[in-house]
C-alpha cells in the first residue's frame, strides 16, 4: 500500500526535523499527538496500520469504559464531540457475587444516584466502542496543522545518541527524521522499549477475556453490571442502542483460558444460553450481536518509563487486567502528564527530551499506575475463585463498603480518575 500522510505531506530529505516523534498511533499515541499539536508542538505520529482497517467493525470488538477524568481530557482536546453520539452514560454500577446458574448474591455493591449527588447530571463515566474512539481521533488529528500522522509507517532504525544531540530516526519509506523526544506508544509488545533494554515485570493470567456486543430485550437504563463468577468477572456494560433501535451492552467475560475456544465455537443460540446462565434474566433474552473476540489476559509493568530521549506511554509501559476497565484510562492519564511536562519544559526553553523533564513525567505517573496495577491484580485473585472462606469474606467486604458512604465515594472517585495530582487536561483545562 502506498505510504501517505493523513494530515499534510511528509517532509522529505535528510534535514526533516520534528520536536516529538511518536511511534504508535493507537488510542494513546494519537491522543498524545493531538494534545501536543494543540499546544503548538511539531509532532510526527507513525502508525503501521491503515486507519480504515483499525476502525472497521471486524478489527476490534471492544468497547472502553471512559472514566470521568478521561472524558474531560477528550473534551479539552476537541476529540469528544466526534464520539459523543456513540457514548452511553454510566448511571449506575451494580457489583455482585455469584455462581453459574444461580441468582447473584444479595450482598452487592451499588453505585448510583447517591454517589452522583454532588453532580447529578454527570454520569460516572461512559461506554464507547473502540472503533468510535479511533474514528474521532482520526478526524481530530486531520484538523491539527502541526501534527503529521503518517500511515502506514514505522521506524526501521533509531539512534538516540548521547548528550544534547537529537535522536535520528529512519522510517520504512527511507526518510530520515530528527527529534528531541521519541515516545513509544506501540502497545504491549513495544519494540522501542525492548531496544532500550527496559525490563518488564510480567505474568500471564490463566484467563482470557471474551468480548462481544450483546443484544437484549429490556433497556439497560445506564446500568453497568459486574458479576463475579468463579472463573472471573462477567461484565455487561451499557451501550447506545443499535441502528435498528435494539438495546445493546458490551460483554467482557473473563473465563478460564482452556474453556474459551469451546465457548467461542458455540452457535449464537448456545452462546446466548451460556450468557443467560451466567447473567440471569434481568435484561430479558440475551443474544450475541456480531462477531466474538477473545484476548489472553496478562499483567506487565516496565521497570522504568524513560531512557535517553525516550518515554513510554500506555500499554507500552503497563498492561493490566480489564477487571476495572482502566487500561486505556491509565494510558490517557500518561498522555495528560507527559503532554503537560513537555509543554511546560518548552515554555521554559528546556529541551523536552532532557533527563530532568522525563524524570518528572515518570515520577508523576509510576505511582498511580502501580497502585491500580496492584488493585486490579488483587481484585482478580480475590474474586476469581470459589473457595468458601474467600467467598464469605468478599461478600461481607462488598456489603461493608456498600454501607460506608465515605469509603464508597472514595472508591468511586478513584474509578472516575479524579484522585491524586491531576494533570490539567484531566481537570478539563487547556495545556
Ligand atoms: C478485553 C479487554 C477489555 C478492555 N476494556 C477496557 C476498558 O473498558 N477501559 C479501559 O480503559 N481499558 C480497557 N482495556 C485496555 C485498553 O484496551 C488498552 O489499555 C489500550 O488499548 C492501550 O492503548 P495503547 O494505544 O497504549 O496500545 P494499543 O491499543 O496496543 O495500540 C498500539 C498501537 O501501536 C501500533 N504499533 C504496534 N507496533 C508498532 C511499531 N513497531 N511501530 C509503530 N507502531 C506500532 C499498533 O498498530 C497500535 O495502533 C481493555 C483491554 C482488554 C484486553
Amino acid at each position: 500500500m502506498a505510504q501517505r500522510s493523513v494530515n499534510g505531506t511528509a517532509r522529505g530529505g535528510d534535514e526533516a526535523t520534528t520536536e516529538v516523534l511518536i511511534s504508535g498511533g493507537g488510542m494513546v499515541g494519537l491522543t498524545l499527538g493531538i494534545a501536543l499539536a494543540g499546544a503548538g508542538v511539531d509532532v510526527v505520529v507513525l502508525e503501521p496500520r491503515d486507519p480504515a482497517a483499525s476502525t472497521d467493525a471486524a478489527f476490534d470488538g471492544r468497547s472502553s469504559a471512559i472514566a470521568r477524568g478521561t472524558q474531560r481530557l477528550l473534551a479539552a482536546l476537541g476529540i469528544w464531540p466526534g464520539m459523543a453520539a456513540a457514548a452511553e452514560p454510566i448511571l449506575d454500577i451494580r457489583v455482585s457475587d455469584g455462581r453459574i446458574g444461580s441468582a447473584a448474591s444479595r450482598l452487592f455493591l451499588h453505585y448510583g444516584r447517591d454517589e452522583r449527588a454532588k453532580e447529578p447530571d454527570e454520569p460516572m463515566g461512559y461506554i464507547v466502542e473502540n472503533r468510535a474512539i479511533r474514528t474521532a481521533l482520526h478526524a481530530r488529528a486531520a484538523e491539527m496543522p502541526t501534527l503529521r500522522f503518517m500511515v502506514p509507517e514505522r521506524l526501521t532504525n533509531l539512534e538516540r545518541g548521547t548528550g544534547t544531540a537529537p535522536a535520528e530516526a529512519t522510517l520504512s519509506n527511507g526518510q530520515h527524521l530528527r527529534a528531541r523526544l521519541v515516545v513509544a506508544a506501540e502497545g504491549r509488545g513495544s519494540p522501542l522499549r525492548a531496544a532500550a533494554g527496559i525490563r518488564m515485570t510480567a505474568w500471564d493470567y490463566p484467563q482470557s477475556g471474551i468480548v462481544c456486543t450483546v443484544a437484549h430485550e429490556a433497556p439497560h437504563h445506564g446500568v453497568a453490571h459486574e458479576h463475579f463468577l468463579p472463573a472471573g468477572p462477567f461484565a455487561l456494560l451499557p451501550m447506545t442502542d443499535g441502528a435498528d433501535g435494539g438495546h445493546r451492552s458490551s460483554l467482557v467475560w473473563t473465563e478460564r483460558r482452556t474453556l474459551v475456544p469451546a465457548m467461542l465455537a458455540l452457535d449464537d443460540a448456545a452462546f446466548g444460553a451460556e450468557l443467560q446462565r451466567r447473567f440471569g434474566d434481568s435484561l430479558g433474552a440475551l443474544r450475541p450481536a456480531g462477531r466474538r473476540w477473545s484476548y489472553p489476559l496478562s499483567l506487565m509493568h516496565a521497570e522504568r518509563y524513560i531512557d535517553h530521549r525516550l518515554a513510554l506511554v500506555g500499554d507500552a509501559a503497563h498492561g493490566i487486567h480489564p477487571i476495572t476497565g482502566q487500561g486505556l484510562n491509565l494510558g490517557l492519564r500518561d498522555v495528560a502528564a507527559l503532554a503537560e511536562t513537555v509543554v511546560e519544559a518548552r515554555r521554559l526553553g528546556l529541551d523536552p527530551g532532557e533527563a530532568n523533564v522525563l524524570a518528572r513525567y515518570q515520577q508523576w505517573r509510576r505511582f498511580d499506575n502501580t497502585v491500580l496495577m496492584i488493585t486490579t491484580d488483587g481484585l482478580n485473585r480475590l474474586f476469581s475463585n470459589d473457595l468458601a472462606p474467600l467467598r464469605l469474606a468478599r461478600d461481607v467486604g462488598l456489603a461493608a463498603v456498600n454501607r460506608l458512604p465515605p469509603l464508597k465515594r472514595l472508591f468511586m472517585q478513584h474509578a472516575m480518575g479524579l484522585v491524586g495530582d491531576l494533570p490539567r487536561l484531566i481537570r478539563g483545562q487547556a495545556l
